[in-house]
């Protein structure tokens, strides 16, 4: 089974919005207005073209030679070299996807309805397409990195995180889906058939080296997970330096589990108390490690009291094992404290997966998908809180789209042509 994206290939393609298909035609015939054109709106996104690695890029570009797509009914495709290192980039005006006989704004509403929820299937029914191409087209745009996308929207790469599975099914086989969020946005959402911690660290480690490949001096500062045990192995050994905590709303939910045989009213009111010394704690800005310490000690007596022994040793046994997860969530204020926007990321995936049914099979490009899935999670616009109404998890992390079409900046962000 393929586990990872396939490698992209070196592509210098870059898509311009030429704002109608009439200009872009018009321009198709005046070579310099042509290039001026390409050059001010590579200016404008404060974006630079993939040169050569030996070429500083200062040189002139020129028109190079031009195809025919005639699927696309015979639309004239122009390339455009740097006269210093001979790079040759693909100029793909805003109406053409790469590669695809299909039209933008199909592949958005089919997109966009896939992202609500709606299996492939009925998609491609409601834009007349099959539904293998939209797969194949969700495949395409997950074979470009999240790392690369969301910091060409200038959004730095995040020191503190939030790192956890999902875990889903590919047929009757289980699969574990290794997801970094910060805030709103997807970070990394990898694909393994296994929860060891060997396999969670390869996933992980995909994220890592596409932030090292970005800024060589990266370091993590602090790890939110719910404290399985193969995450905290795996992140571990990729960020050795960084805090280690445990979501404390986890916790919380846990805490009922390790209380066996004991009356209903009296587990409420024992996960009450665990709740109050959770918030108490959190409330005190000084010395909250050590409240937490003496006042996990006093509860686990408040169990054996009143939920007998056995169940106070329980309790004791859990808190040894993930205190220290929770010392390091109230000791860096900067950590993140609950997990509850990973959970939103992945309730939001896991409502498309369903829509991989039928798709699934061991050659699957499922890792692709994923990443593809992840892109609409980010640059998707979405309306919940007036606050941020119209504005895509990018925008509402502090980065800065493209264009206002989120389609458009699907494609000009995963254009390979793009430094
Ligand atoms: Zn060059």
């Amino acid at each position: 089974m393929r586990n990872t994206a396939r490698q992209t290939r070196d592509n210098r393609t870059i898509t311009v919005d030429f704002r109608s298909e009439a200009t872009y035609c018009q321009l198709l015939g005046d070579g310099k207005a042509f290039l001026e054109c390409v050059l001010a709106f590579i200016m404008a996104l404060g974006f630079q073209l993939k040169h050569k690695a030996t070429c500083r890029g200062g040189g002139c570009l020129t028109r190079h030679s031009h195809s025919v797509r005639v699927r696309l009914g015979g639309v004239t495709i122009w390339r455009i070299q740097c006269t210093t290192c001979r790079a040759v980039f693909t100029v793909l005006p805003h109406f053409i996807l790469r590669y695809r006989p299909m039209r933008p704004e199909v592949a958005r509403d089919a997109l966009l309805a896939a992202h609500g929820g709606l299996s492939l299937e009925l998609c491609a029914v409601i834009q007349h397409i099959s539904p293998m191409a939209l797969y194949r087209l969700v495949c395409a745009f997950g074979h470009h990195s999240l790392v690369t996308v969301l910091t060409r929207c200038g959004l730095p790469l995040p020191t503190y995180f939030l790192a956890d599975e999902k875990h889903s099914r590919c047929l009757t086989e289980k699969v574990y889906l290794p997801t970094i969020v910060c805030g709103r946005v997807l970070w990394h959402l990898g694909y393994t058939t296994e929860a060891s911690a060997a396999a969670l660290t390869q996933s992980y480690q995909v994220f890592q080296r596409a932030a090292l490949d970005h800024k060589a001096t990266y370091r993590v500062r602090g790890v939110l997970t719910d404290g399985f045990d193969s995450t905290t192995k795996s992140l571990r050994t990729l960020f050795p330096g960084a805090r280690l905590g445990f979501c404390l709303r986890h916790a919380l939910l846990k805490l009922p589990k390790k209380l066996a045989a004991i009356a209903s009213p009296v587990r409420q009111s024992l996960r009450t108390k665990f709740h109050t010394l959770l918030y108490r704690v959190r409330q005190r800005k000084s010395l909250r490690v050590v409240a937490l310490g003496q006042r996990l000690r006093y509860f686990v007596d408040h169990v054996t009291a009143t939920a007998g022994p056995g169940n106070g040793e329980r309790v004791r046994r859990w808190f040894h094992e993930k205190k220290a997860g929770w010392y390091t969530v109230l000791a860096d204020p900067q950590m993140p404290v609950t997990s509850t926007l990973l959970d939103q990321a992945h309730n939001a995936i896991e409502r498309k997966l369903f829509a991989m049914k039928g798709f699934h099979h061991p050659g699957g490009s499922q890792q692709a998908f994923l990443i593809g899935l992840a892109h609409l999670y980010n640059l998707v616009p979405y309306q919940r809180r007036a606050q941020h109404a119209g504005q895509c998890g990018v925008e509402v992390e502090g980065g800065t789209v493209p264009t206002h079409d989120w389609f458009l900046n699907l494609q000009i962000l995963t254009s390979g042509g793009f430094r």
